[in-house]
């Protein structure tokens, strides 16, 4: 294998976050997504050609995103065929979950789909609607569940922000219930498509702070080439990264939460 591309810090591509779709069938607050896909949408076909490409230049793992990649056709199907590829460590979902029901839970797990990330951003349906979630919170809590049951692991992403400063308590006592990691990620500038104000920033420092008041944390350090920072509970069950702007995945049409 040739060695792949590395940027300024020496880091290999690693992770490739291939958008399936642009469009979502939500509208958080801190997200535009768009309501139609562009004509460039690639095909099954390009797609498998890119992991293979991304592959050869030494990513690892596969993040398949959107908008909300359970609204694209064919998801099970071209998870199997990246699966069937063998070039690829890990592939996995990130979803908002609102459209994960028993059967595709099960069809996604038995094409080989490796793990599934599921945003939510608050613990009770008045925060998530605040947050521009809608009335999906009943619908996210089932979803976790249908992908438990067929043995799919489940992490939580939650963006905080200051409309949902107060839910990181919350949500981690929920995800310490549910037994999922809670990756806690800072509202990002990303230029003119989230109404970015520095004034809304909850950073990181200052959720593991709250969190430690609750629960003593100790740093876990980083994954090699990640930017995620990690703790976990001292007294364990469970633990919650707080995620600083990304720097070292590839990007394929960037839209949305994943
Ligand atoms: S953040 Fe994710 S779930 Fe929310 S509107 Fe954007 S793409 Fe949809």
């Amino acid at each position: 294998m040739t060695p792949g591309p590395l940027d300024q810090r020496g880091r290999g591509l690693g992770v490739l976050r291939l958008s399936l779709t642009a469009r979502c069938n939500l509208a958080c607050r801190y997200c535009r997504p768009e309501n139609q896909d562009p004509p460039t949408l690639l095909t099954h076909q390009q797609r498998l050609k890119l992991v293979g490409a991304a592959a050869r230049l030494g990513c690892r793992r596969l993040r398949l995103t959107g908008g909300e990649p359970l609204l694209a056709p064919g998801l099970a199907p071209l998870v199997q065929a990246v699966k069937a590829l063998d070039l690829v460590e890990e592939v996995a979902v990130t979803s908002n979950g609102v459209l994960l029901d028993r059967s595709l839970a099960q069809a996604l797990r038995q094409a080989g789909l490796d793990r599934i990330t599921i945003s939510l951003d608050g613990a009770d349906p008045q925060a998530v609607l605040r947050m521009g979630g809608g009335h999906s919170f009943a619908h996210v809590l089932a979803a976790i569940g249908h992908a438990q049951a067929v043995g799919l692991p489940v992490k939580i992403n939650m963006v905080v922000m200051a409309h949902n400063g107060d839910q990181v308590i919350p949500m981690a006592r929920l995800c310490r219930s549910l037994g999922v990691e809670l990756r806690l990620i800072e509202y990002m500038d990303v230029g003119n498509r989230n109404g970015w104000r520095p004034e809304q920033v909850i950073t990181a420092a200052a959720m593991t702070t709250e969190i430690g008041r609750h629960w003593p944390l100790e740093p876990v350090g980083r994954q090699h080439g990640s930017t995620a920072r990690r703790w976990r509970y001292r007294a364990g069950e469970g633990s919650c990264p707080p995620l600083p702007p990304s720097a070292n995945r590839s990007v394929v049409i960037a839209t949305g939460c994943g």
